[in-house]
């Protein structure tokens, strides 16, 4: 079955085709990060506009980058929910209005469960019939699916397709959120992700040419973790704030704060950053790298407790966060000596993109599941849970 996916929650407009849920014939995306970069995050009202101007144009890149005409696709998907309201009607309309005209199924799917089947596509070509089963490499149930995004941050226990369990959330900010919100305060651009992940990269390669401890060198900025014990929850906020204080207090790269005066007296991470600032040239490097460590320690600490605590066969990572080295390392490191297999998506399909819409759509379509033309978008949707 050739689904044609359709992805526009924020500020990526994508278009993908996909065989069976699993092979791209197609994966076009057109990203507005240059639009965004000036203001440092995502004006909702520009997005909308954005994908306006791009979706004809992504629609037909992705049908011929297939080589498919109209006949070809069995059925068209759209991200409904969750996201921008703006930006999700024109993918939404646009799909809707698709199918109608070249009467096609429809189905619209939940973007956090299309962050979750990012984790079905495979790189490689279908096999020929007859060749190996279809779902050979597919993620293996039950499983432990830790969804890290740029709105969102949730730990799940999905025991079959579509049976999703919430052991825990997050109580503030998003992991992603709290990467670009960081990356913001440090000066590194947006989006804060990747930004973060490359300064942290090139302080470690440093220390290691110059044989010098990371362990050591991090210490000078103890940064705090919401361990948050007995439940699955997260928060990042306080260790935003910790990055605030510290950063400002390093290398006052953090005006807005001085502004208020109060803020910085008294907290001792302001007077970290003083002392490591007196020691030695500020590096801002050097404070990305223990940012993303205490990210990464909570997340995979609490992903492992939960494989463990579940008796899982496998955990999954899903949204834009997944594609972090650092994260997959650490949870590799967590999850080998439970014999606990962990699998992540390809980079591109960690972040926002329609191919990953295409694979959930198969899986609903594959059930007979099908949505009535009247589908709203729904800003505000979450996994669909089941009560535990
Ligand atoms: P949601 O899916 O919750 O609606 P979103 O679609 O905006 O939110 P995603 O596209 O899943 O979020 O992910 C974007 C987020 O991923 C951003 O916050 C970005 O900083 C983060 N991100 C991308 N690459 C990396 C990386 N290498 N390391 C850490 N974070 C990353
Ligand atoms: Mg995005
Ligand atoms: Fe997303």
């Amino acid at each position: 079955m050739l689904v044609l996916g359709i992805e526009s929650s924020c500020d990526e407009t994508g278009a993908a085709i996909v065989q069976d849920g699993r092979y791209l014939l197609s994966n076009i995306v057109a990203s507005q990060i240059e639009v965004h970069n000036r203001y440092g995050g995502v004006v909702p009202e520009v997005a909308s506009r954005q994908q306006l101007t791009a979706i004809i144009p992504v629609l037909e890149a992705a049908l011929e980058q297939a080589h498919c005409g109209w006949d070809d696709v069995d059925a068209i998907a759209a991200t409904y929910g969750p996201g921008l309201a703006g930006s999700l009607l024109v993918g939404l309309t646009v799909g809707k209005s698709l199918a109608l005209a070249r009467t096609k199924p429809f189905v619209g799917v939940n973007h956090l469960e299309a962050h979750i089947y990012a984790n079905w596509l495979r790189q490689g070509e279908q096999p020929q019939a007859g060749v190996g089963a279809i779902n050979e490499g597919d993620p293996e149930f039950p499983l432990i699916c830790l969804v890290v995004s740029g709105a969102h941050s949730e730990l799940v226990l999905v025991r079959e397709h579509g049976h999703y369990e919430l052991l825990g959330q997050t109580r503030d900010d998003a992991a992603g959120e709290a990467f670009d919100k960081v990356a913001r305060i440090l000066g590194l651009g947006y989006p804060g992700g990747p930004a973060i992940q490359q300064a942290a990269q090139r302080v470690e390669e440093e220390l290691r040419q110059q044989k010098k401890s990371l362990k050591q060198a991090r210490k000078a900025y103890l940064l705090p973790r919401a361990w948050l014990r007995g439940t699955y929850d997260f928060s990042f906020s306080g260790l935003k704030t910790a990055m605030l204080h510290l950063a400002e207090g390093a290398t006052g790269v953090a005006p807005e704060l001085r502004s208020t005066g109060q803020a910085k007296q008294g907290s001792r991470y302001a007077r970290m950053g003083e002392q490591a600032a007196q020691a030695g040239a500020p590096d801002v490097a050097l404070l990305a790298s223990s940012f993303q460590e205490a990210i990464v320690d909570v997340l995979a600490v609490k992903t492992r407790q939960a494989a463990q605590e579940y008796n899982v066969k496998q955990v999954v990572l899903a949204g834009g966060v997944a594609a972090n080295a650092s994260l997959r390392e650490r949870l590799q490191r967590e999850l080998t000596p439970l014999h606990v297999r962990l699998s992540y998506p390809p980079i591109e399909f960690c972040t926002d993109n329609a191919a990953m819409i295409a694979s959930a759509a198969f899986f609903h379509l594959s059930r007979g599941e099908r949505h009535g033309l009247d589908l709203d978008v729904q800003p505000g949707l979450s996994l669909p849970f089941v009560q535990r």
